[in-house]
């Protein structure tokens, strides 16, 4: 039994925010809300005083490789501690761990070091994104274009037996295709396509045929030409497609983000870091996989020239998609906590503080960003100094 009260903090009930109440989390699981004087003589394990500040879901992030040194690929249980130990600093609960487009022998290794990994309570690891070895050569970006190449059963099937798979960014167009989204999607995962130069007729068959998402948007595909509508279009015409945006203010410029926003609206738009390993140590060289990527200026980019994931974090991404599309926190939450939670089938359990759900929950504060962090009713991070003192074991 454990019970932890969050009091006189203003705390997100799906389309704004409650106030004086607290806020209940119960053996892992949110309780509800309360009035206060109910809860006065009751036990409690602990109670957190989020006076001026915002109880927010933790931040889901679909797409992440890395950050601080460490890298889902060539990773070890060690090294994946580490980097969630950096992620649970800036208010996020739950990551698909990325791959890359590698070798079938790193990919299979990452996966093996990651389903051992799964098994540890308090991390916010969730699942896996598959992203690559099946993209189009032309929309590489910086994705190894050694180790591209056609799906083949023998290679994927183990992949998706694993269940942790929860989602495969791919390009159907390539041979093989057809039968990797079936599969995929028989599995359970979300096909997002991605790394792609699907025409519009072409995107609209396989959006049809049960892909639910665009890859970081806009990045690795055709732009949009009057004549040539392309994969964008015929995603933004389905309603049940969801859009994944970098806000980083360099994969895409913060004109076209709120061009996204509006077009598609925040119900269909999931904010993703795509952050690599560089992120939250700066600028230099450093080694992905074969590679050698060089961060200046905080834009991680290939010898080639392109860019090779970000150095955002998701607190950053939130204020600059608050920025780009001048939006409020009510207004701008859900790209970043329900709809990437509802992307992948985990909404209502993650991504929302209705009664029943997840009790993965942020004290955040408008100036000093994530004052603590709860995943499963764990307090896994709280920030030095002025909300240390706040956080009562009672
Ligand atoms: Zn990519």
């Amino acid at each position: 039994m454990s019970r932890i009260l969050i009091e006189n903090s203003r705390v997100w009930q799906e389309d704004g925010f409650a106030r004086g109440q607290t806020l209940v989390l119960q053996d892992g699981r949110i309780a509800g809300l309360k009035p206060p004087a109910e809860l006065e003589r009751q036990p409690a394990d602990r109670r957190i005083d989020g006076r001026g500040r915002y109880a927010l879901p933790g931040f889901i992030d679909l797409h992440l490789h890395g950050s601080m040194g460490f890298d889902v690929m060539g990773g070890s249980p060690a090294s994946l501690q580490g980097l969630c130990d950096f992620l649970i600093q800036g208010g996020l609960t739950s990551f698909l761990a990325t791959t890359m487009t590698d070798s079938a022998e790193r990919i299979k290794a990452a996966l093996r070091v990651l389903t051992t990994f799964a098994e540890r309570p308090g991390t916010p690891f969730l699942g896996v994104h598959i992203e690559g070895p099946y993209l189009n050569s032309a929309y590489r970006g910086s994705q190894s274009e050694l180790h591209l190449r056609e799906p083949k059963r023998e290679e994927y099937m183990p992949w998706l037996s694993t269940g942790l798979i929860k989602m495969i960014t791919m390009a159907p167009e390539i041979a093989g295709g057809a039968s990797l989204m079936r599969d995929a999607l028989a599995q359970g995962a979300t096909v997002s396509i991605g790394h792609s130069g699907a025409d519009y007729d072409a995107a609209a068959r396989y959006f049809a045929a049960g892909a639910r998402q665009v890859t970081h948007t806009f990045n690795g595909m055709p732009g949009i030409h009057h004549r040539q509508p392309g994969l964008f279009v015929a995603a933004l015409e389905n309603p049940d497609v969801t859009f994944q945006i970098i806000p980083d203010g360099i994969h895409v410029h913060p004109a076209v983000v709120r061009m996204l926003a509006r077009l598609a609206g925040v119900e269909r738009v999931v904010v993703i870091t795509d952050a690599m390993l560089a992120t939250g140590l700066g600028d230099g060289q450093y080694t992905m996989g074969d590679a050698v990527v060089t961060v200046k200026n905080g834009q991680a980019r290939s010898p080639a020239g392109d860019l090779a994931g970000s150095t955002l974090t998701m607190e950053g991404a939130l204020r600059n998609i608050m920025r780009f599309c001048d939006l409020s926190l009510a207004e701008a939450l859900p790209m970043l906590t329900r709809v990437p939670a509802r992307s992948i089938g985990m909404y209502p359990q993650k991504g929302s503080l209705q009664a029943g759900a997840d009790a993965d929950v942020v004290i955040w504060d408008e100036v000093l960003g994530t004052q603590a962090t709860f995943i499963a009713g764990e307090l896994v991070y709280q920030a030095k100094g002025q909300c240390a003192a706040a956080i009562a074991d009672a």
